[in-house]
């Protein structure tokens, strides 16, 4: 199928062009022309036309917990109580219910592809389902019918914390994430990445199965080193398989890995060989300089997740000082208090200026490359997430004429536009989102039907 757009303005590698022809065929870009003139058939996208986000961190079920965490104090652990009364009532029918409509919400937010963090794993009491990825292929289906393209970062989730004194064991619901011991959650994950089925109702087809270690608090020494050989032996001649990281979201974990391992969080995953240009950390908010420089030194991608990280009272992390030590950077949207990753982009550039009283720590376009090309290359897909020839086809439509773009710089847009300034975003040249609506339908319906019979009388 051969396809064409012809765009009032277009992103092309460092900021806004005029007049852009982009064609396409069977979903893969074949050229992209500036200054061009329109052509019979071309279907015309105004406003600023941007390459697919990427959402490079997802909990697709926290979708649930959204303006229900702040009451009675709303510490972290009412929220973490929140949390687990959530996970501890999805099967597959309704995490496939709650997914399809949270990765729908990415999807009119201009997100074309998701890095889903995945660790609900089995039956409340953590007994496998007949099928032991019953819950994974459910984010899969969720994926295909919502249209967005999908990075499964299956997690390796043992342990219930970390103390000074070692592990503890999981308990209550936590028994869904577990799988025992690494090597059995390795051939669950092996058995995933074989699996070949299709989704007959999907609008978008394209998963890659990654890999996650939960924390060095989930997952003891011994363990990080067999994840390790496990990605070594999928990785083959390929592409590198992605795995990502939870790193030092919270004080307490350093202080817990330092005092059991007498080394950071960043040093262990390093001692293990879990960093590197196929890794990405989340959060990486309390690392001493040691930690900005191996991570920077490793080529290891940095995941920030700012509308979280503000939400949970987390802090604030070195995102200038990572970048410039030559760690990539990328978005998420994590727990999803909001879905829209112009807000993440801010959140990473104001959250600098609060702390180091300076403005311009990110240029826009740095901002755009995180939420863009950086971001695709961390859910293993190094080629998404630019408009240009062998990309994929994938294009979201800003509009500059509502009332919060109007009058802006394209080049400066990032700074303004929020979800609801996405008129159109096509996935590999199918259209999902026109005139800002979903083909599914009302997302807010299909959220809140997804939602509401999770907190029934609870
Ligand atoms: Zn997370």
């Amino acid at each position: 199928v051969r396809q064409a757009w012809w765009c009032e303005q277009a992103w092309l590698e460092d900021g806004p062009v005029g007049e852009v022809r982009i064609e396409s065929a069977d979903g893969t870009i074949t050229s992209v022309v500036a200054d061009a003139d329109p052509r019979p058939g071309d279907e015309h996208l105004r406003g600023l036309v941007l390459p697919g986000f990427a959402n490079t961190h997802s909990h697709a079920f926290h979708r649930a917990l959204r303006g229900r965490t702040h009451g009675e104090g709303g510490t972290f652990w009412t929220w973490r109580e929140r949390m687990y009364a959530v996970a501890s009532r999805l099967d597959p029918g309704t995490y496939l219910a709650l997914a399809r409509a949270a990765y729908a919400e990415m999807a009119l937010a201009g997100i074309t592809a998701v890095g889903e963090f995945h660790y609900l794993h089995h039956r409340p009491d953590g007994e496998p389902y007949d099928d032991p990825n019953a819950m994974g292929l459910a984010l899969k289906e969720a994926a295909a019918q919502a249209g967005v393209r999908l990075t499964l970062l299956d997690t390796c989730y043992l342990a219930g914390g970390l103390t000074a004194d070692g592990h503890v064991p999981l308990e209550g619901t936590q028994r869904r994430f577990g799988d025992g011991d690494a090597g059995r959650w390795a051939e669950r994950v092996d058995a995933m990445r074989r699996s070949r089925e299709r989704s007959p109702g999907a609008l978008v087809d394209d998963v890659v199965v990654g890999a996650a270690v939960h924390s060095v608090r989930a997952v003891p020494r011994e363990q990080l080193a067999v994840v390790a050989a496990a990605l070594d032996g999928w990785t083959g001649d390929s592409d590198p398989v992605p795995v990502h990281m939870h790193l030092s979201e919270q004080p307490a974990e350093n202080e817990a890995c330092q005092g059991f391992y007498g080394m950071s969080p960043t040093a262990l995953l390093r001692s293990e060989q879990l960093l590197g240009p196929h890794a990405t950390v989340v959060h990486a908010t309390h690392l001493s300089g040691d930690d900005v420089a191996t991570l920077g030194a490793s080529g290891t991608t940095a995941c920030f997740c700012p509308t979280t990280e503000r939400d949970l009272a987390d802090g604030i992390g070195p995102a200038r000082a990572l970048r410039d030590a030559g760690a990539p950077l990328s978005l998420g949207s994590d727990q999803h208090a909001v879905i829209d990753l112009f807000e993440e982009a801010r959140g990473l550039e104001a959250h600098e200026r609060l702390n180091t009283l300076q403005r311009g720590r990110f240029a826009p376009a740095e901002l755009v490359t995180a939420m863009t090309s950086a971001g695709h290359a961390s859910l293993g897909r190094p080629r998404a997430g630019r408009l240009e020839a062998g990309a994929p086809a994938d294009l979201v439509a800003v509009s500059l004429d509502s009332p919060r773009t109007a009058g802006s710089l394209a080049a400066q847009v990032v700074h303004s536009a929020t979800a609801a300034d996405v008129r159109q975003v096509v996935v590999g040249g199918r259209t999902i989102v026109q005139h800002g609506a979903h083909v599914l339908g009302d997302v807010g319906m299909l959220l809140r039907d997804a939602i509401e019979p999770l907190w029934e009388d609870g």
